[in-house]
């Protein structure tokens, strides 16, 4: 609400057209020149010149001289479009430090349940300490996922490590950097538990009026069951996960729950990853029947690097070969995803007067091969690839 009154006052016009400066004219810090500025919070998308000003965001139009600006970056041939936000991460390993998901254009992330009630201050350093915005869905396992040699994942066979009391404990205490809670929900982490798992998850978000992340794919109880319990806001994510008890019934249509759920305000998050989480065929069946992510996120961690994953850009590119526009997939990288979150209110958006995290793209042609969890692949003709990043008005690619 407060993002929409804040645009009505700095947009004038459907043609999604910038007006005036938040800012002095004294002089600008940075100019990006040229660009295709693309801004699906204000359905913005032409080629204009972008300049900031104390950190913030302070002209967009289609020219501004350079000589208002002590530095300026040429930004033909590219698209210029607000600093991306990966919903899905897992940012706990020195070996993939906050700085290389920054490079990649990613200048706001949510590591995804890497960490619950009992190790999170690891991770919270892992944020203090990063370039980029890192923020946490503290997993509902007080041990989180993966925790290390000899330490037991999250619950498995035992309710007892989704323990609400020590979960709000920590949200009190770290409430500035949880923006939700995550739920492994297949049965590999929760058994035939996880209805349990998530009533715990729910008990310990509510307090806070924080939403919920559930990872489905090879649950215990049917999709719908578990739909049942989310409230608006709570996010599913790994949507097309092809393993038993996914969106799709037998004959690949959608399940009337999975459309009711989002019309109830519950939302879908890709979630690349690397196992069991989705291939092309469910991909392709949903978004021919319309059903495309709400957000696009990477699910990235290590081996992700090096395979299928790659970056946020890669996986991107992949909802270009599914057929959505350009603009329409930004959206799900940036104000989409800044809409997940109030936390993350103000992101996502090149607004005048909002935080100047930019990021530079271009779409390059030729032949890329986008892979899926199984081994299925398709052959796109286009890719994104990270050219330069701004973070908080600096240049840091
Ligand atoms: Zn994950």
């Amino acid at each position: 609400m407060k993002r929409r009154n804040f645009l009505a006052k700095c947009i004038i016009g459907s043609a999604g057209v910038y007006t005036g400066r938040v800012l002095p004219a004294s002089g600008f810090d940075l100019l990006i020149t040229g660009g295709r500025v693309i801004d699906p919070a204000a359905g913005f998308d032409a080629i204009a010149d972008v300049a900031i000003s104390g950190g913030l965001i302070a002209e967009i139009a289609p020219t501004i001289p350079a000589s208002n600006a002590a530095a300026s970056v040429d930004a033909g041939g590219m698209l210029v479009v607000p600093g991306l936000i990966d919903v899905h991460v897992h940012a706990r390993d020195a070996a993939l430090p906050p700085a290389e998901f920054l490079a990649t254009g990613v200048t706001t992330m949510v590591d995804a349940g890497s960490r619950g009630a009992l190790n999170i201050p690891q991770i919270i350093d892992i944020a203090r300490h990063a370039p980029n915005r890192l923020r946490l869905l503290m997993n509902v396992g007080v041990l989180g996922n993966n925790p290390g040699p000899n330490a037991r994942s999250e619950f498995l066979d035992s309710l007892e490590a989704a323990d609400v009391a020590k979960g709000h404990e920590a949200i009190e205490r770290y409430g500035e950097w949880i923006v939700g809670i995550k739920a492994r929900l297949s049965r590999g982490v929760s058994g035939q538990r996880d209805l349990q798992v998530l009533q715990r998850a729910i008990e310990v978000a509510e307090p806070f009026g924080l939403p919920v992340m559930i990872h489905i794919g090879d649950t215990a109880h049917p999709l719908p069951d578990l739909l049942a319990v989310l409230r608006p806001g709570d996010i599913v994510t790994h949507m097309y996960a092809p393993t038993p008890n996914g969106i799709l019934n037998a004959e690949g249509q959608l399940l009337p729950e999975v459309i009711a759920a989002r019309e109830k305000g519950i939302r879908f998050d890709f979630g690349n990853g690397l196992n069991e989480h989705w291939n092309w065929e469910v991909a392709e069946r949903a978004a021919g029947q319309g059903f495309l992510p709400d957000t696009i996120s990477s699910d990235l961690n290590v081996p992700g690097r090096a395979s299928q994953v790659f970056d946020l850009p890669n996986v991107l590119s992949k909802f270009l070969q599914l057929g959505m526009t350009l603009p329409e997939v930004i959206a799900r990288a940036t104000s989409n995803a800044a809409a997940t979150f109030r936390q993350l209110d103000g992101l996502g958006t090149l607004t005048p007067g909002e935080i100047a995290d930019i990021t530079l793209l271009e779409l390059a042609d030729g032949e890329f091969e986008f892979t899926d969890n199984y081994q299925g692949s398709r052959t796109g003709s286009q890719r994104l690839f990270t050219r330069g990043v701004i973070a908080g008005g600096q240049q840091v690619v």
